[in-house]
């Protein structure tokens, strides 16, 4: 068991995430983000381990206490853009939102941002892959972690999500309904570093009960939602982790 595991977390709101679909859902007063919750999970863990953090810019602001603690216990904070939204396919306009979530992250938080995971994995079809990679080295950012992979050629360091028989196992919505040995197993024989995301509101985020779903969309993003941390752990016990910003080459 020599791969190495980074893990990492895209910190946005599910209720923001729930508006973006069409299905907008009242936030209930005082709801959890689920950072607190993460945070604890990783305080009791052995080996110190780190995460990756990758904030959405306009949520920042309101979990800023939860991001803050986290930095400060070491974790690493990386861009999730400034939105949740698509791309830009204008290059002026995409180079602009990209540093503009950057920016938004590094000035709340005081830490310099140097990874960037787009909010749908989206590559923006009329630039293509490459120049999309030299437009995110402009932004200022050293590495990337989406799906894609130009290779060699790519200006800022790849480190794609894990898949495996070209399903996506290495993504926590997965992993609600893969079973544990599907995730380790594919960890075991990936190369070095295996990364792995999750959502904050995984971790005690208050969400909407199950009984409260009323259209496929609300099931999809609920359903299986509270197996995800034991998943985590599991893992995290398991290989331990590394911020993105430290796997060795
Ligand atoms: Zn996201």
């Amino acid at each position: 068991m020599t791969t190495e595991v980074c893990l990492t977390v895209d910190v946005e709101d599910w209720y923001d995430g729930m508006a973006v679909l069409g299905e907008p859902i009242a936030r209930p007063k005082e709801a959890l983000s689920g950072l607190s919750g993460l945070a604890a999970l990783l305080a009791s863990a052995r080996d110190e381990p780190t995460v990756t953090l990758f904030v959405v810019g306009n949520y920042a602001g309101s979990v800023l206490a939860e991001l803050t603690d986290l930095v400060e216990r070491g974790h690493e904070i990386a861009s999730h853009g400034p939105d949740h939204g698509r791309l830009p396919e204008d290059p002026v306009a995409l180079l602009a939102w990209l540093r503009k979530g950057r920016s938004m992250v590094e000035d709340l938080v005081q830490r310099p941002v140097h990874g960037f995971r787009s909010p749908r994995f989206d590559v923006p079809r009329t630039l293509g892959l490459a120049r999309y990679r030299e437009l995110l080295a402009e932004a200022g950012f050293r590495y990337v972690s989406d799906t894609s992979r130009l290779g060699a050629a790519s200006p800022v360091r790849e480190l794609p999500v894990l898949t495996s028989h070209g399903i996506q196992v290495g993504g926590g919505s997965y992993q609600r309904l893969l079973p544990r040995a599907v995730v380790t197993n594919a960890v075991d024989s990936a190369p070095s570093p295996a990364v792995l995301y999750y959502h904050s509101y995984d971790f005690g985020a208050t969400l909407p009960s199950t009984s409260s779903i009323r259209s496929m969309a609300m099931a999809k993003q609920l359903m299986g939602r509270g197996r995800v941390a034991g998943v985590f752990s599991q893992v995290l016990g398991r290989y331990g982790s590394k911020g993105c910003g430290n796997v060795d080459q």
